[in-house]
């Protein structure tokens, strides 16, 4: 039987998450016998057009990363973002929050006007997408499930709860009672609370849960001693797309 054709592509990112996917050692090759890989730069030279499903890491960020999106979206049957960056517009849409001729200044300096830009986004802000692996970087066992799942036509199972609920199975102390300020109330579970079992919170980064109530956790940040500006810096570093488009 044919293996299907995936390819991986970056966009504007770290490509932290491509290198947990090179990074799967043992459970690369068991994928490998599952589909064949046609495109990766991270680790092969060739780059073929012929794929079925496309892995895509990093925010879109220029005009022109919206037309290699959309062919992305034409030749592959299935689209799967990759990481925040990709899914939510992760650490990338902190910039939106300024003046982006100042933000390519402080970057390029004289030769700015060389380099466009807008604000950073999500890539289901421009093309349809149908999975997602959501953290930064991304967790390999959660990619290997979404990509098990869709091999076999299934949907992924991607937790609907907040981080909260596995912190507290995992009778972590919680950070507030810490002195300490965490987002994960309104953070999609799904990384077992990573962050919080290492002793420090859940900063987001992987993206608002559905139906968060963002304002009253914002209140709870500022009750626990932040100021206004403080809580909602809270929520920019990784929710700053996702607020702004509501
Ligand atoms: S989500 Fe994180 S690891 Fe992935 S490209 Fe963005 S910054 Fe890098
Ligand atoms: S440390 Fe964070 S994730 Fe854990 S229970 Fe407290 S608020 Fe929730
Ligand atoms: S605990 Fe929060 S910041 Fe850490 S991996 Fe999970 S969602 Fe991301």
């Amino acid at each position: 039987m044919m293996k299907p054709k995936v390819a991986f592509f970056d966009f504007a990112g770290c490509e932290g998450d491509q290198l947990q996917v090179a990074n799967l050692e043992e459970d690369l090759l068991a994928l490998l016998g599952k589909v064949d890989v046609v495109c990766f730069r991270e680790v092969m030279k060739e780059c073929d057009e012929d794929y079925a499903i496309a892995f895509v890491e990093g925010s879109c960020t220029r005009l022109q990363d919206e037309d290699r999106l959309k062919r992305i979206r034409e030749n592959a049957k299935i689209v799967v973002a990759i990481g925040s960056c990709a899914t939510i517009g992760g650490i990338n849409s902190l910039r939106n929050y300024k003046n982006l001729d100042e933000v390519r200044k402080t970057v390029y300096g004289e030769k700015a006007k060389l380099f466009d830009t807008y604000e950073a986004r999500p890539i289901d802000a421009v093309i349809p997408v149908d999975a997602y692996v959501y953290g930064c970087p991304i967790d390999k066992d959660e990619f290997l499930h979404v990509v098990t799942s869709l091999l076999m036509g299934k949907k992924p199972d991607i937790p609907t709860y907040p981080v909260c609920v596995e912190c507290k199975k995992n009778e972590n102390v919680c950070a507030f009672e810490r002195d300490q300020f965490c987002v994960g109330p309104v953070t999609r579970a799904g990384c077992d609370s990573c962050c919080v079992n290492e002793g420090t919170i859940c900063w987001g980064c992987r993206g608002l849960v559905d139906n968060p109530n963002e304002n009253s956790h914002k209140e709870v940040l500022i009750k626990y001693g932040l100021t206004v500006e403080e809580a909602i810096g809270k929520f920019k570093l990784y929710f700053g797309w996702q607020e702004g488009k509501k």
